[in-house]
């Protein structure tokens, strides 16, 4: 089955990088490969995650959280 990407933006150097969705959730570290800032995803970050992984089309394995 098709692998889905999200392009994640660093905040550090505002570029943007491919990340499978199945690494990304709450909690997860996440290393950026352009200016290896490390990253928590928590918090806002990780409800704009989540908006993008909806955006993506597709129910997530998660299910809603609410
Ligand atoms: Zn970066």
């Amino acid at each position: 089955m098709a692998e889905k990407i999200l392009s994640i933006t660093c905040p550090l150097c505002g570029r943007k990088y491919d990340k499978p969705v199945k690494e990304l959730f709450e909690g997860a570290d996440m290393i950026c490969p352009l200016c290896g800032v490390k990253l928590n995803l928590h918090g806002h970050m990780w409800q704009d995650i989540q908006n993008e992984i909806a955006a993506l089309g597709g129910a997530t394995e998660h299910g809603s959280a609410r």
